[in-house]
Order: structure tokens, then sequence, then C-alpha cells
């Protein structure tokens, strides 16, 4: 088991910096999930924390030891990544017990850690199979399995469902956390899939650009994201968005005038924004709700999408394009309007210019 603290750690190739003074602490135990779109830097984050890829500034501590000049082997790190790579010419077995053979440990002492290992991950059956002669999701497993017979204090996972279709990595998703659960151990796994970052972090570590956004658990990112990016990354369909000029509301209070001229009133405490500042109001698709009277922010429905468990009707609102997700199964057509209420305690408020939330 080890906890790991990164403190101002940067990355640069050559001239080009890709990571930018990453802090952060993981505590002993904890499942954390890197997310950030394709080139934001978690995958040189992730390496770096494995020493395959060297640290060109600040501190890296795995279990309280100073490990930026460690070799991989000397950090007690087990990794799983997106391509198995599992030998071809070797049964399952075989490839599990890979490493404790290179490290020269008896077949006694290791037997039981495999044994127990393709117990806790199915793959008891299948021991004397090649890998050819398996699904993509067992083969994830074995590759599982070769990480978990090394009892490593840290598990490392870069992007290990990419390349499984869309019902196994569901699966798949469930069965690590599940591990994770019986192992206990600390894991960083690293995705560019939001919704595997909801549902199997502990606490999420949103990052862009070699930066980080924002860190906490999921479901506190949802509610409350700390900017504009946080807000559009998490959520799928995303978070609604439109832009506008903070104004006095007729009725007291302030509203958001959006370009074509409608008038949302705000929640927010004036004290937080100004008048005349402009601001970008966010709602989830989940949170709209459709009204039977005609006193709410109209839409003009474009698309009507039933999914089966709920529809999306998506439209335009101030110019950019709006979804709203309802449960009920809905009869509205498109070119039909519909009149939308935006509750106040949905609504998210950002600085346009600095993405920054306003409250
Ligand atoms: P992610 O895992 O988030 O997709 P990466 O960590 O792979 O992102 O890459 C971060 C940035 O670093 C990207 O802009 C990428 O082009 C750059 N990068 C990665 N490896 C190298 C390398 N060996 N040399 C130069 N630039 C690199």
């Amino acid at each position: 088991m080890a906890a790991v603290q990164l403190s101002g750690i940067f990355k640069r190739y050559g001239d080009t910096q890709v990571v930018h003074g990453i802090d952060l602490n993981i505590d002993d135990g904890e499942f954390v999930v890197l997310v950030g779109p394709s080139g934001c830097g978690k995958s040189t984050l992730m390496r770096m924390v494995a020493g395959l890829e060297e640290i060109s500034g600040g501190d890296l501590m795995i279990g309280g030891t100073r490990a930026n000049s460690l070799a991989p082997q000397q950090r007690n790190i087990s990794m799983v990544f997106q391509s198995y790579a599992l030998y071809p010419h070797l049964s399952v077995y075989e490839n599990i017990a890979f490493g404790p053979r290179i490290r020269k440990e008896s077949s006694s002492s290791f037997k039981p850690r495999i044994e127990a290992a393709a117990k806790m991950l199915n793959l008891g059956s299948y021991l004397d199979r090649l890998p050819r002669a398996l699904s993509g999701g067992q083969r994830q497993r074995v590759a599982m399995g070769r990480a978990v017979v090394r009892e490593p204090s840290l598990f490392l996972f870069d992007e290990p469902l990419s390349n499984l279709d869309a019902k196994l990595r569901v699966q798949m998703r469930t069965e690590i956390k599940a591990l994770h659960q019986r192992l206990k151990n600390t894991v960083i796994y690293v995705t560019h899939d939001q919704i595997e970052a909801m549902t199997m972090a502990d606490r999420i570590v949103v990052m862009n650009a070699g930066r980080i956004e924002q860190i906490g658990r999921p479901l506190d990112l949802y509610d409350r994201p700390a900017n504009l990016f946080v807000a559009s990354f998490l959520g799928s369909p995303s978070m609604n968005f439109a832009e506008g000029v903070l104004t006095n509301h007729s009725a007291g209070g302030l509203a958001l005038k959006l370009a074509d001229g409608t008038e949302v009133a705000l929640p927010i405490a004036p004290a937080s924004a100004k008048v005349g500042a402009k601001a970008t109001l966010g709602v989830r698709p989940e949170h709209v709700e459709t009204l039977t009277t005609a006193d709410g922010v109209s839409m003009e429905v474009e698309v009507v999408e039933p999914t089966g468990a709920e529809t999306h009707l998506y439209g335009k609102i101030g110019g950019a394009t709006w979804c709203v997700t309802t449960r009920q199964r809905s009869n509205v057509q498109p070119g039909q309007r519909v009149s939308l209420r935006l509750p106040d305690h949905h609504i998210h408020l950002f600085d346009t210019e600095s993405g920054r939330r306003l409250d």
C-alpha cells in the first residue's frame, strides 16, 4: 500500500513543456482517475509515476520515499495498458507467471497467488488456454491477473478498456472497481472517458492542456464544476450553455440577457457578479423542466431523440444548441415550440472571459 504525492511535477520534451506543475496528493488505498481530452498530458503524468518517462522537475513521493530517480522495478508498481501485451505463445497461467519467473521466485511461492488471482478474475477454467482463444475481456483480465500477482503497492491503469466494445467496457469497469474494493490498493487510472471517471473514481482529477482544472469526488465535480471546462467535460449529454450580459431584472435581482434578447432571471447574489459583465449560464439537460404554460424560456424543437429510458429534445437557445432530457415518453414533434423552466438551484453561472464559476 502506498500514498502518492506529486509536488510541482512538470515535463518538457526539448523546448516544449507538456505538463505544467502538477500538485496532487493521493491517499493510501484511494482510486484516483485522471481524466481529460486526448493530449492533455494524462499518460505522460502516469508514465512519470511509473518511471517510464523522466521527470523534468518537481518531486514524486511513493509510500513516503522520493521516487524521481528510482528505476520502474524499484517502485513496487503494476501497470495495465490499453494493449494487453500478452505473450501469444504462452498459456494464461504462464502469462500471469511471467513476472514471478523473471524475478526467479519459486513456483511454490507464486502458484497460490496465481490461483487466487485467476479465481478472483474468473479465469480459473482458462489457465491452459493461449491468448488467441480468449475474448477481449478475458485477455484484459489476464493482463490484470499479471498486475495483481505482483502484489504491488500501487496500480496504474492507462486506458485499459479502450480496446473493448461498449458492453464489455461497462462490465470490466464494474470488475475493476470490485477488484479494488477487495484489494484496497492505491490506484491511478487514466481515461478520456468521463463516464468511466464518474463511475469508478473515489476522486477525479480533471486535466486540460497539462494542468489540473479541478480535483474532487465525482458528484461534487458534477454538481459544482469550478469552471466552464469541467462543466462541459463531465456529463452526457453535456451541460447546456447560454452566453449573455448581466443586467438588472425588471422583477428585481439579476438576469442574463442573451444575444436574442431573452432574459433569464438568475438566482445568484448580485455581489458576486457585476451588471454589464459577460457571463455564461449552464444547466444540465436533466435539470431543464418542460412547462405546459408558455411563461418559460421558449425553444423550437429541432430534433427528438428517444433512447428508450429517456427522450432528448434538441433546439437552440441564445444561438447555442440545447438538449432537454425527459424521463417521460414525449409526443413533441420537430418544429414545435416548448416552454422551459430553468430551476434556480440547478443554474450554474460562469465568468465568460475567465471561465470561472461565479458563486
Ligand atoms: P494524453 O495521455 O492526455 O492523451 P499525452 O500525455 O500522451 O496525453 O501527451 C501530452 C502531450 O505531450 C501531447 O501534446 C503530446 O503530443 C506530447 N508528447 C507526448 N509524448 C511526447 C514525446 N515523446 N515527445 C514530444 N511530445 C510528446
